[in-house]
């Protein structure tokens, strides 16, 4: 995301002092949203969401809604509509000394096992997206933690080894469902500060073999950018080549940078068809709205001249759903079933105080307060004590969310109806697994359908809405039920509860 936070901050140089007037009337345009199932090739294929910055964003007092206005956990929504993995980014250690953080969320060890497992509460499994960074890492950055400053590559191949190994044990050990690992974050011109192929391979082998170590139904993942460059194609041989240990190649996707969708499925499709990987989108979003509601400059605004008069959707609810679908298909149409799934990324990162219709002196106030929140509690893109670390980029630059006009909320937290799209793509037979009376959410009664099911007691389900029951893959029994009610008295668990899936 560096260039696309790069831009945004140089457009705030140029207007920041009209910023105040210019800012444009909230006209998110709310209602239906509609699109077309897809057939998915892959039945778990995964419909994924990043939202690490928020535990941030709650400290800063931002709370979600349901559509309705009605306040509620942001994991439950994003279950509720659809979204079966959640996607988390780890930085080792993203503050000074003297405990200040670096912002973006934050994201050390810890808020990754929180937000995993609070994932895990309502079924998502969890990708962690380790960037062996204190910071940001992207094709312009991959800094090496500052206690591995220093170290040969094979001393650093051991610490990550050993980082990754425990990290993914204090997030297993607090509850979450630990489904997939990545190697590093946009690696494509490095990790870790290592830039030769060698070295690259030899760092990548070490954080596979850590995952290997923890789980063998955990997949690898190493995760590039710039898909509209041929050169991806040749980091899928380069990986071949040096015999990296690795399930999935991915790739970040934004439609206004990366070239076409067509563009996109071949891309996945070399190393789906040439080395037998699973293939994805790591990334991808997409504006409902040119307006922004921070004060801190979005990346996609008019600001930029991006009018989105080039592009396939307009920068709508309807626009963004289109967006959605649209990458999740070409994933989809990759051969073999390989194409795995689709996360978007950052899709809650809203407003720490909304802007929105704020002039001269009030529109300065709201700003003010939004700064002391970024730095208090990490809930922007960077902070100033970032600048250790990081002083030429993120030191300079630091603020808000850029990217606030792409979430799937309002700037209040209510839920755009744009939402919907994880779920209806999946087409009216979907069901939640767990549903055993097909009622439409999880509670006391699938439990008894079940128990009455298994002592070959009537009931008015028929078989196969029973089915629905199984949430533990293994055939409907009462471990099944008895699985359901640890769920409803909140236990988190390693099962997809709750999750919406395709049906037959
Ligand atoms: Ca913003």
């Amino acid at each position: 995301m560096k260039q696309k936070l790069f831009k945004a901050v140089l457009w705030f140089i140029l207007t920041v002092a009209l910023c105040a007037t210019c800012i444009v009337p909230f006209a998110a345009a709310q209602g239906d949203v509609t699109v077309e199932p897809i057939d998915f090739k892959n039945p778990d294929f995964i419909r994924g969401m990043d939202i690490s910055s928020v535990i941030a964003l709650e400290k800063s007092g931002v709370v979600f809604r349901d559509e309705s206005g009605k306040t509620e956990d942001v994991f439950k929504l994003l279950a509720d509509n659809g979204v079966n993995t959640i996607r988390v980014r780890v930085w080792n250690d993203p503050s000074t000394t003297d405990g200040r953080g670096y912002g973006g969320g934050n994201n050390d060890v810890d808020t990754a096992a929180l937000i995993g497992k609070r994932a895990a509460r309502y079924g998502m499994k969890l990708l962690v997206d380790f960037h062996y960074s204190d910071f940001w890492a992207d094709p312009g950055k991959q800094k090496a933690p500052k206690v591995w400053s220093g170290m040969s590559v094979d001393e650093k191949c051991t610490a990550l080894y050993d980082y990754t190994a425990a990290s993914l044990n204090t997030i297993r050990d607090a509850g979450a469902n630990i489904g997939m690992v990545q190697i590093g974050n946009e690696t494509t011109m490095g990790i870790a500060g290592e830039n030769s192929w060698e070295n690259m391979a030899k760092l990548y082998n070490a954080g596979s073999q850590a995952v290997r170590d923890f789980s063998r139904d955990t997949l690898v993942v190493i995760h590039y950018t710039n898909p509209e460059n041929s050169y991806i194609k040749t980091l899928a041989d380069f990986l071949h080549d040096y015999n990296v240990d690795y399930d999935v190649f991915a790739t970040s996707y934004y439609p206004c940078w990366h070239g076409s969708l067509s563009n996109l499925t071949e891309v996945l499709n070399y190393p789906a068809e040439k080395y037998g990987k699973y293939a994805m989108v790591a990334e991808t979003s997409y504006p409902y709205t040119l307006s922004d509601s921070d004060g801190h400059p979005n990346t996609i605004s008019e600001w930029n001249n991006n009018s989105g008069e080039n592009m396939l959707w307009q920068f709508t609810p309807q626009g963004q759903a289109d967006e959605v679908r649209a990458v999740m298909n070409a994933v989809n149409e990759v051969d073999g079933g390989k194409g795995l799934g689709m996360f978007y990324w950052e899709g809650a990162w809203i407003s720490v105080g909304d802007v929105t219709g704020l002039s001269g002196d009030a529109y300065t106030k709201r700003l003010e307060q939004n700064k002391l929140l970024w730095e208090r509690d990490g809930s922007g893109w960077a902070a100033s004590a970032c600048a250790e670390y990081d002083p030429d980029d993120a030191g300079k630059w630091y603020g808000g969310s850029a990217v606030d006009n792409q979430a799937f909320f309002l700037p209040d937290g209510s839920a755009l109806s744009s939402l919907h799209v994880f779920r209806d793509v999946l087409g009216e037979d979907s069901y939640r697994i767990g549903d055993a009376d097909g009622s439409g959410s999880i509670d006391i009664i699938d439990v008894t359908c079940i128990q009455r099911k298994c002592a070959n007691i009537t009931t008015n389900v028929t078989d196969d809405i029973l089915l629905h029951g199984d949430v533990d893959g293994n055939g409907l029994s009462l471990i099944d039920a008895t699985i359901l009610q640890r769920y409803l008295v909140g236990v988190s668990l390693p099962y997809p509860i709750g999750v919406w899936t395709q049906g037959e």
